[in-house]
């Protein structure tokens, strides 16, 4: 599906010039129009792919370039302020070619995690297209106030937006690596899933396939709000000929070896729709319980099969109880072959509860150490017997 993307903040401009150059790699027509906002010029600057003219630099009259600082209700309180600038660059994007907005930043900071809500709820009311969030959640070493903006950005946002798709940073940080080299292969990871994810009914060259999917179910599988969270497994593959061999090779069907071949073809298909459900989730949860499923199988149109399709979609069911689970192929000649598997209306969600008990306690420690302070000053400031005045 073809997507208007808006990076909020430092981390949302990083993976959207990441969703670019990931398009411009592959060819997957999944971006068509990127707009980059921060309060931070610095961070605007460093973007590689985004079009500069299609950098928003906001809240220069009051932080003057340099960010709010990890303060999210000021991050908040800019972007409300300048939304006509961001308006301006988003009237540049063709909106009756795109199938959605996506806005993404980071919850911990300040600009994206304050401005992102806001964005989202502006463009609801502007635009009939959905509007989806991609939010990333801090490190939990990050610290408490991180946890505190991304606790509140989180309730914030999902409220705005018609799904929340959500990536822990957490539970996929590497330790020992130095933060921006990590951020960097997070960045590939998140681009992957979500490129194969989106990319799915924009075909690569107009490959033929079985049951392809197309946007509007990527639109009904997220629609009826909440959040969401991606599995992903691949495997590789040799790439052989194109379409016509992976057609062809489909229809002579019948004959031993190609029977063996089907069989490991679609025993592959159900392998990786497990290693995809059960492992590293962008979200870690129950798979139990998700109100709507969608699978979808990628790779060259000779190693998917619709057997193999329909079972890892009927496990799918299984194993969330849900009865809307949606599948199909994603035709890529690429050198492996990918389950990518969208969990929506996910809710029994641990590392979300956990989030919002550190916030609760940052959020008290913050006023305790805030109400401590201005003692301290008083008793610092005050000569104690009240001898001295003040000049005013
Ligand atoms: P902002 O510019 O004020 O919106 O704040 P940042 O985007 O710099 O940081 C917000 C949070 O995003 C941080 O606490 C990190 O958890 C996360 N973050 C920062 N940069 C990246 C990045 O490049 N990739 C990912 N996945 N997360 C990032």
């Amino acid at each position: 599906m073809k997507l208007a993307m808006i990076g909020f903040g430092q981390a949302g401009g990083k993976i959207v010039d990441k969703f670019l150059e990931y398009d411009e790699r592959h060819n997957s027509g999944i971006v068509r129009a990127a707009v980059a906002v921060n309060s931070a010029k610095a961070d605007l600057m460093g973007l590689e792919h985004i079009p500069e003219e299609q950098r928003v630099l906001i809240g220069q009259a009051r932080v003057k370039g340099h960010g709010v600082g990890a303060d999210n209700e000021l991050g908040a309180e800019v972007a409300e302020e300048d939304m006509d600038e961001i308006q301006g660059a988003i009237d540049g994007i063709p909106v009756h070619e795109v199938d959605a907005f996506l806005v993404v930043a980071g919850l911990g900071g300040g600009t994206g995690s304050g401005g992102a809500p806001v964005l989202a709820k502006h463009l609801k009311r502007i635009y009939t297209e959905p509007v989806y969030g991609l939010g990333v959640l801090p490190g939990s070493d990050e610290g408490g106030i991180y946890t505190l903006n991304a606790a509140r950005s989180f309730q914030t946002f999902v409220r705005q937006v018609d799904n929340l798709l959500v990536f822990d940073n957490d539970s996929w940080r590497n330790s020992g690596e130095s933060v921006q080299g990590g951020y960097d292969k997070i960045n590939e990871e998140i681009v992957q899933r979500f490129g194969i994810l989106f990319g799915a009914g924009e075909l690569e060259g107009g490959e033929i396939a079985e049951s392809v999917v197309d946007s509007s179910e990527i639109i009904n599988t997220l629609s009826g709000g909440g959040v969401s969270t991606v599995g992903y497994a691949e495997e590789e593959v040799e790439a052989t000929g194109g379409s016509s061999g992976g057609l062809l090779s489909r229809f002579t069907g019948g004959g031993g070896a190609d029977e063996l071949d089907s069989a490991h073809t679609t025993n592959r298909i159900t392998s990786l729709v497990r290693k995809a459900a059960l492992g590293r989730l962008t979200l870690p949860c129950e798979v139990q319980g998700t109100e709507r499923a969608l699978l979808v199988m990628a790779g060259p149109t000779e190693y998917l099969n619709r057997k193999g399709i329909e079972r890892g979609r009927k496990w799918l069911e299984e194993q969330t109880g849900s009865m809307e689970v949606r599948g199909g192929d994603y035709p890529l000649q690429r050198g492996f072959v990918a389950s990518c598997v969208l969990l929506s209306g996910v809710t029994n969600v641990p590392r979300i509860k956990e989030l919002q008990q550190v916030a609760i306690e940052a959020q008290d420690n913050l006023d305790e150490i805030r109400d401590e302070s201005e003692e301290n000053l008083d008793g610092l400031v005050n000569d104690g017997e009240d001898e001295l005045e003040s000049l005013f």
